[in-house]
């Protein structure tokens, strides 16, 4: 059986299963946010009752993270109701946005939208903050009201979206009917070169199968070139499953997922124990194909779709508007220090805008240290407008006060997942999605640039 096979057999409590066939499978945690929670919870209390208790209290992460630094008092509300579902239910994993819980949470305009607007538990965009939190285990089944949960299988775990429906009824009982995926195959050997990421191997990868070319598959990244990467690029691939239409993205489990799993289950206190899958010796793919990561190039998707696969070097016609660097798949660590790189002690030339994915990623850049200043003070000289208020903000463009949201037809770059017409805002707008170096080169040109000619050899 493939790792997906081996996971979904076990959680149905099975010897084996077979692609096509419908298992009960046994949840090991649901996630969903402030977008799809109130109507999650809507149908949890419609069809168990109003006064229902959840399958398993210590089993649902609630993470508000998408419309949150918005003065939409609908957006707001979704917050409190979040809030309310959870003291009625005792549900001990929520990072509220704000610390009291008898308080309400209001967006104050007024302050701006730069500087931190959250409390000691808010934690940021729902799957990175996941994975930071220790919700990630090896082994499980995490399923989440958002397409792109399938991020968690960087952590080789089952990780998918589910609507709202499905949610309300894994709250109610802890199980859902899946149907096994076939498995799709991406042997990666070799490294990722200079001036190449994650990000251009996942775009590559999408290009080659097209944005629909795994519906309901399973999309497995093994061999030894994905050993080489680390944690934060098996997340940005994993997360982009869901734009080729996988079911799911899973990656093996080795020593660095162990390393990154167990640090932060001690340090958040989440359940210890999990059990990883390995590869079967036998196993059956419906799709074979060895990519070597060295061979990849700086990789755009062009305005409509994930799929439209071109050469950053190939693309420097394309005048841009805006440059965007944040999100799940774009908003880490890692990836503001890439694009730190590119841009230090030079100056954007395009409207630039960087929002963390987590308050973690925020204190990061403020602490670390590039030639004596911090990351953030680089970005900040070099132009680009950090928000310390983490969160998805203009990946999925929100209300119009949304920081960096496209309110006009515009040519936006960014390190986003997700480039569908209306995506970022403005429906007239073309967004194109590249890596974090693309994206910082790019904003230092005003065109799609390459961005080894913009990154220091060392
Ligand atoms: S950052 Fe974007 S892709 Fe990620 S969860 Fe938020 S809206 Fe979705």
């Amino acid at each position: 059986m493939t790792l997906t096979e081996k996971l979904l057999a076990r959680a149905g409590g099975k010897m084996r299963v077979a692609p096509g066939e419908n298992v009960w499978v046994q949840v090991d945690v649901l996630m969903t946010h402030d977008v799809c929670g109130p109507g999650t919870i809507g149908v949890f209390h419609r069809e168990f009752g109003r006064d229902a208790k959840v399958w398993d209290a210590s089993r649902i992460v609630i993470i508000p993270d998408h419309y949150i630094f918005t003065a939409d008092s609908r957006s707001n509300r979704n917050v409190d109701l979040l809030r309310e579902f959870v003291r009625e239910q005792g549900i001990r994993w929520f990072y509220d946005v704000i610390d009291d819980p008898k308080s309400v949470w209001k967006f104050d305009a007024a302050k701006g939208q730069l500087k931190r607007q959250y409390g000691d538990a808010f934690a940021g965009v729902c799957h990175t903050a996941l994975a930071a939190k220790g919700h990630t285990r090896p082994g499980e089944v995490l399923l989440g009201t958002d397409s792109h949960t399938c991020m968690a299988g960087a952590f080789n775990l089952f990780a998918t979206g589910i609507g709202n429906t499905d949610a309300g009824f894994v709250m109610g009982t802890g199980k859902l009917l899946l149907k096994v995926p076939e498995t799709m195959r991406f042997r990666l050997e070799g490294a990722l070169p200079f001036g190449v990421m994650a990000k251009d191997a996942i775009l590559h990868v999408i290009g080659e199968i097209g944005f629909d070319g795994a519906t309901y598959r399973a999309m497995q990244f093994d061999g030894e070139g994905a050993r080489s990467l680390s944690m934060d690029d098996r997340m940005t691939i994993a997360n982009m499953a869901i734009e080729a239409g996988g079911k799911n993205g899973i990656f093996e489990f080795d020593a660095k997922t162990k390393a990154y799993v167990d640090a932060r289950i001690r340090a958040n206190g989440t359940r210890a124990a999990y059990e990883p899958v390995e590869a079967d010796r036998e196993q059956k793919f419906v799709y074979d194909k060895t990519f070597d990561l060295s061979k990849i190039e700086p990789t755009v998707a062009k305005h409509p779709d994930p799929g439209q696969r071109a050469l950053a070097r190939d693309c420097g016609d394309i005048a841009l508007d805006r440059a965007y660097i944040g999100s799940c798949t774009g908003g880490k660590a890692s990836d503001f220090l890439a694009f730190a790189r590119v841009v230090k002690g030079k100056r954007v030339k395009i409207d630039t805008f960087g929002v963390p994915a987590t308050p973690e990623v925020v204190r990061e850049l403020q602490v670390f240290q590039m030639d004596g200043k911090s990351a953030w003070r680089v970005l900040e000289e070099a132009g680009v407008r950090m928000t310390e208020n983490a969160s998805c903000a203009a990946c999925l463009g929100g209300p119009e006060d949304t920081f960096g949201r496209l309110n006009r037809p515009m040519n936006c770059i960014t390190a986003t997942n997700r480039n569908f017409p209306g995506r970022m805002g403005h429906k007239d707008s073309k967004v194109y999605l590249a890596s974090p170096y693309t994206v910082a080169a790019s904003a230092l040109t005003g065109r799609i640039t390459d961005p080894r000619e913009h990154l220091p050899s060392s």
